[in-house]
């Protein structure tokens, strides 16, 4: 959906005044694009509607190019149909409802471990009583991240597991009793019948369906039957990490009426956010989420450090020091693919990074077996250095002659990110 989107725009970028066969062919491509990334399509019809009407009777925005002002318009759009952030959960009981394999039960400890995070009073229970496994993994997930698990031992009524769990629930001031229910392959009337009555004698604060992005419409045709049964008070979009970014976020709204609430974004603990539309929008658009970026290092370094580095960066100043930062960060941070594929234009980079830790210490004690000097100014190290930093750090000549390389071409390419403005004036990778 990005290439299709960059590309729309790529046309427009060297334009000074926006024709009626510009606009038509840059509305074909974004419609392509959309219906591509399986969006419904009356969804698509209206959000072109919208976007050709505000195009021909705005004026052009204040110091924008016409490919900046359709662009902007285009983005004000999917941030309208994305819905506002709905992020707070009403304290209470939350079902988690929707069909097997979609993220459910990950979905509950990830919850669990953000509200933990806040400061809340978490629980857990599982009334997937057919599936043992699935009891156990959401047991594992509570003892991970330190909060109780609900055990009913021998009943077998989910009907009944969830109601002793939320009475202990209360008795001991828990903010939030995350329940996980049983999934199924498909929808079945058994499985409708069970929601409903727990629904009735829990009553639930928030119902949230699951929802696997990469399932596309068809996640969404099974939440209606949901949200006809038993009323859903949002959703969460599991799986954003894959190729299928953005599709399904954007008919949501339109299908069931509710906000998405959260994303997973991939399979560990720490892989949920809250549902920014903004964010979401311009990774659509394939600016980047710079936002998210930020917010992701700050949570293993000092504020000011990401910042300085951020700053560095967009000067397009980058030497050896800042290497060293960088591999000290990902060895803190973890998914280094994950960070790269948030950047505009380094999604496909991103798939032939593999976190490698041995490489990373190996690459962080050559920089360390520099002088100072030399990691401020790498072109000194000429092969007399070059063969000390080697024994310096008990790697080869060879792997020093690697690291510079790999600087050397990081630093071009932040060079280009300096250089090429993209639209709205963001500094753009062109490729
Ligand atoms: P459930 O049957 O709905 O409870 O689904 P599970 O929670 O057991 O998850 C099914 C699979 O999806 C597991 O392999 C999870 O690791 C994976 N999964 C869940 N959420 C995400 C996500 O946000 N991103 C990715 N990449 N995988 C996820
Ligand atoms: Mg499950």
């Amino acid at each position: 959906l990005t290439d299709r989107f960059s590309k729309a725009l790529e046309r427009l970028r060297n334009t000074r005044k926006l024709t009626e066969k510009q606009l038509n062919d840059i509305l074909r491509d974004i419609r392509m694009a959309l219906l591509e990334a399986d969006v419904d399509y009356d969804v698509v019809k209206t959000f072109l509607k919208r976007i050709r009407e505000r195009a021909l009777t705005e004026d052009l925005k204040n110091n924008l190019s016409p490919a900046e002002s359709v662009l902007l318009t285009v983005y004000e759009e999917l941030v309208k149909i994305l819905g506002e952030t709905k992020e707070d959960l009403k304290k209470g009981t939350v079902l988690f409802v929707g069909l097997q394999g979609t993220g459910k039960t990950t979905t509950v400890g990830k919850l669990a471990y953000y509200l933990k995070g806040k400061g809340f009073k978490v629980a857990l229970t599982s009334t997937d009583v057919r599936r043992p496994a699935a009891i156990l993994q959401l047991q594992r997930l509570a003892e991970r991240v330190e909060v109780p698990y609900y055990s009913a031992e021998g009943e077998e009524d989910p009907v009944k597991i969830a109601q002793i769990a939320v009475k202990r629930a209360k008795d001991e001031g828990v903010d939030y009793l995350l329940l996980d229910t049983a999934g199924r392959l498909h929808i079945d009337e058994e499985l409708m019948e069970e929601l409903r009555r727990i629904k009735e004698t829990v009553n639930p604060s928030e119902i949230l369906y699951v929802a696997d992005a990469m399932q596309g419409q068809e996640a969404l045709r099974a939440a209606k039957t949901f949200h006809e049964t038993v009323g859903l008070t949002g959703v969460v979009l599991t799986k954003m990490d894959g190729d299928a970014r953005g599709g399904v976020a954007l008919s949501v709204r339109e299908a069931l009426g509710v906000p998405i609430k959260f994303m997973g974004v991939g399979e560990k603990l720490e892989d949920i956010e809250p549902f920014y539309p903004d964010r979401v929008a311009q990774r659509i658009l394939g600016l980047g989420d710079i936002q998210s970026l930020v917010e992701r290092a700050q949570q293993v370094i000092p504020e000011d450090e990401a910042q300085a580095l951020a700053v560095r960066i967009m000067k397009g100043e980058f030497d050896l020091e800042d290497m060293l930062k960088q591999i000290r960060f990902v060895l803190n941070m973890g998914p280094l693919d994950k960070i790269i594929g948030m950047l505009p234009g380094l999604g496909q980079y991103a798939k032939h990074l593999k976190l490698d830790e041995k490489l990373l210490k190996r690459k962080e004690a050559i920089i360390l077996s520099m002088t100072k000097e030399e990691r401020k100014n790498p072109a000194i190290i000429n092969l007399s250095r070059k063969q000390r930093i080697a024994r310096g750090s008990g790697t080869t000549v060879s792997e020093v002659n690697k690291l510079l390389k790999e600087y050397e071409e990081a630093r071009k390419l932040i060079r280009k990110l300096k250089n090429a403005k993209g639209p709205l004036g963001i500094p753009r990778i062109p490729f």
